[in-house]
């Protein structure tokens, strides 16, 4: 498939796939369409790059459905200048376009052959503003603390406190979070001062689960 092919596939992503189902910022809208996913797809996969939903990475995990990574990316409305964690960096993709949005994007992946790869396919399509680091991400990254937006893009079973903790006042972190394994909701909760920190429900997700101290029994990692 030649380049033309997947930019306007990728058109038709951003218009029918994302601003269909009711996205309306536009600069996440047009950070979707910058982003070339067919390159953080495995190679056999290309062809699906553009289909309307999550695809197998990599170490049993998934690059999430476009729709999603946009909804959360507009629920964290992200802004020129903002500090971005984003825990489960998997193929990089989700924080390839918060690059587009922010001014650094910290990325936190527990796998680590999915951490290197993701760092040298960010390195090499020229997004200097993401540092991918290979950790568990469940306590977030106390070291690049406080965040303007924490996108955690795998699920737990509750938002942890170490994550809230990390977010700026006025911050907005998006998690999926439930007791289930198929089934979770989208949560925001955005930092209001010190101590005050506000939920919203952004409706059903299905993400894979966040492994980690703060997340589910803690595995092989980082
Ligand atoms: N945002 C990714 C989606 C990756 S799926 C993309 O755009 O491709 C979620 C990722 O979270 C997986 O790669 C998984 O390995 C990672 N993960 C799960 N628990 C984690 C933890 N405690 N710390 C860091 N990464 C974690």
């Amino acid at each position: 498939m030649s380049g033309d092919d997947f930019v306007a596939r990728r058109e038709r992503m951003v218009r029918e796939h994302v601003a269909g189902r009711g996205v309306r910022d536009p600069g996440v809208l047009a950070a979707m369409g910058r982003v070339p996913r067919e390159a953080f797809v495995p190679a056999g996969l290309r062809d699906s790059a553009y289909d309307d939903g999550p695809l197998p990475i990599e170490d049993g995990q998934t690059i999430s459905q476009p729709y999603i990574v946009a909804l959360m990316l507009e629920a964290a409305a992200i802004r020129p200048g903002d500090r971005v964690l984003e825990v489960g960096a998997g193929s990089g993709y989700a924080s390839a376009v918060a690059s587009l949005l922010a001014a650094q994007v910290e990325a936190v992946e527990r796998h680590p052959g999915l951490a290197a790869s993701a760092r040298e396919r960010l390195a090499r399509l020229g997004y200097g503003n993401v540092a991918v680091h290979c950790a568990d991400g469940s306590g977030g990254w106390a070291e690049a603390a406080p965040y303007d937006a924490i996108l955690v893009a795998a699920s737990g079973p509750r938002v942890p406190a170490a994550l809230r903790a990390q977010l700026a006042v006025g911050g907005r972190l998006v998690m999926p979070v439930g007791e289930s394994s198929w089934q979770q909701r989208l949560v925001r909760v955005t930092r209001r001062d010190e101590n005050a920190f506000e939920e919203a429900d952004l409706g059903g997700v299905v993400f894979v689960p966040l492994v980690g101290e703060h997340g589910w029994a803690p595995g092989a990692g980082c």
